[in-house]
């Protein structure tokens, strides 16, 4: 695959075309270098609308495909995925700035989330059950939602819309697609790529352009049966509060402040790389990112000097690079929040360690990089102990005792990824029966999802899960049914 061919067009109705206005656009930049790599149709509320009568049209006849053939399609895409996956990585390390290992390690959960749920297409079971009754059979059958409006963030452009496309598609429910507008060129070759596979057209349709107008005209439309949504807690907020109105199916994902324990007799030369990497890969800006270290008193000043090392070690570039560990910002505004938050945390009492600026050579400077930055001396009713800042910031607490550390681990409004360091199988077990957190990790740090177990949050880092069995769930309605085959007439009443 040639990504340079990868067209900014939207999808409606399997036709690729401009933006029903003026031709506006938008323009998407390569973080690392600020080069400018495209300019996006900016879509109107009349796009939305005839993506949505697309998917519309498209309804009946895709949801009475069967699903095996449905999913011969998923299978197609997963051999093209695996087939152009370094091609695929370079193009999301050049549109969201993310080390080149980072990129091929999302293109790579892409493919097993398409394969898994290609699976589904013979699987996805339901339930024969007793009934009451003599001579009536009673089943439990799955049909599809309808038309899912799936929006995305930037942060993970490839895995987190595939985690949504492909199991709303097996269950035979078409799609109005909106990825973030930091990243819709690769979201635009998911498109292409089921295009490619034989996807009937209207099925999945794509829309570009601002939360504001695009992401809106989705929302407010009735037609709509379930929003899938992953983004920030604050517009979680407002999704879920149309929704409401609606009464509406959703799955919100939303923002993590996620804590990692390290307790006293943790293995350091093994705790050490993991916390750096939970804190600091693709630049701190992954919802499950190991933001708030909690350590143990005792070894609180070794952690110190071993993480700090490491922080200063770590290679900062451009993603491309050879080597390269950290990538940049998404954008300069994300650049400058994360300068307002370290200077947050100065004025509120915590000490950077290391870090706390940009970087001045010339490479460096054409892109939004900061460095990884570490604040000691954090305490818990910090902002930034408390904000998702998403970005390579990381907020360094002393514990008590475990106890003590779970305490701090929950005093948060968040309740997405946990992690402990612990040789003690009790502490290991403690926590992960009391952080509240829809993810718990014991020696690794709070990142690395698995496809075939449920990802997601509690408390305001969202609403139902993605993956595993429960993706199936989610885009699929449970239907009882009864069919009494004694053909005499029944009376229900007590007699
Ligand atoms: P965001 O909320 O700003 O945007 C997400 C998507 O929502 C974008 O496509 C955006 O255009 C759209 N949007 C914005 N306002 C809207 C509105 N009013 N109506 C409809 N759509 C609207 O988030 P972001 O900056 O793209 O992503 C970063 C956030 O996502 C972080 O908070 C991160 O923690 C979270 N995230 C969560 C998970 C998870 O699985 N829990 C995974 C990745 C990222």
């Amino acid at each position: 695959m040639d990504q340079t061919l990868v067209q900014p067009e939207l999808v409606i109705g399997g036709e690729h075309r401009k933006s029903s206005s003026d031709g506006s656009t938008f323009a998407v930049r390569n973080p690392a270098t600020g080069e400018l790599l495209a300019n996006i149709p900016q879509a109107t509320k009349d796009d939305v609308g005839a993506a949505i009568d697309a998917a519309e049209r498209s309804f009946d006849i895709w949801s009475e495909t069967p699903a095996p053939e449905r999913a011969e399609i998923l299978y197609k895409v997963g051999e093209m995925i695996r087939k152009d996956k370094l091609e695929l990585a370079e193009a999301l390390t050049i549109e969201e700035g993310k080390a080149f290992s980072e990129s091929l390690a999302e293109i790579v959960e892409g493919y097993d989330t398409v394969m898994f749920i290609a699976a589904e297409g013979r699987r996805m079971w339901s339930y024969v059950s007793p009934s009451e009754q003599k001579e009536k059979f009673c089943m439990v059958i799955r049909r599809p939602v309808g038309m899912i409006g799936i929006i995305t963030p930037w942060n993970f452009p490839f895995s987190i819309p595939l985690w949504k496309i492909a199991p709303a598609i097996i269950a035979g429910n078409t799609v109005v697609f909106k990825p973030a507008s930091n990243t819709p060129l690769i979201a635009k070759t998911i498109v292409d790529l089921f295009e490619r596979a034989g996807l009937p057209k209207g099925v999945l349709n794509f829309v570009t352009g601002p939360g504001s107008v695009v992401g809106e005209a989705i929302l407010n439309d009735k037609r709509i049966k379930m929003i899938s949504f992953t983004g920030e807690t604050l517009t979680g907020h407002r999704i879920a509060q149309v929704n409401s109105g609606l009464l509406r199916k959703q799955v919100l994902e939303l923002g993590g402040k996620n804590p990692v324990i390290v307790a006293q007799d943790a293995d350091l030369a093994q705790a050490i790389p993991a916390t750096l990497y939970a804190a600091f890969s693709n630049c701190g800006q992954k919802c499950t990112a190991g933001s708030r270290i909690i350590v143990e008193k005792p070894i609180h000043a070794k952690f110190m000097e071993l993480f700090v090392k490491g922080a200063e070690a770590l290679r900062v570039g451009n993603g491309m690079r050879d080597g390269v560990q950290v990538g940049p910002l998404i954008t300069e505004a994300a650049r400058m929040k994360v300068e307002s938050y370290v200077g947050i945390g100065q004025h509120e009492g915590a000490k950077i360690l290391f870090g706390g600026g940009r970087y001045n050579d010339k490479e460096r400077s054409m892109g939004y990089f900061y460095k990884p930055t570490v604040f000691d001396e954090a305490t818990n009713d910090m902002k930034i102990s408390q904000d998702e800042i998403f970005g390579p910031v990381v907020a360094i607490m002393e514990a008590q005792s475990i106890e003590n550390a779970i305490e701090i681990a929950n005093e948060t409004r968040y309740g997405l990824s946990s992690a402990i360091y612990t040789r003690d199988i009790r502490s290991a077990f403690k926590s992960l029966a009391k952080i509240q957190s829809g993810i718990g990790y014991v020696n690794q740090g709070t990142t690395g999802a698995e496809v075939h177990l449920p990802f997601g949050g509690i408390k305001e880092s969202g609403f139902g899960r993605e993956a595993g069995e429960i993706a199936i769930e989610n885009y699929t309605e449970k239907k009882a049914v009864f069919i009494d085959y004694s053909y005499k007439s029944r009376a229900w009443f007590f007699g």
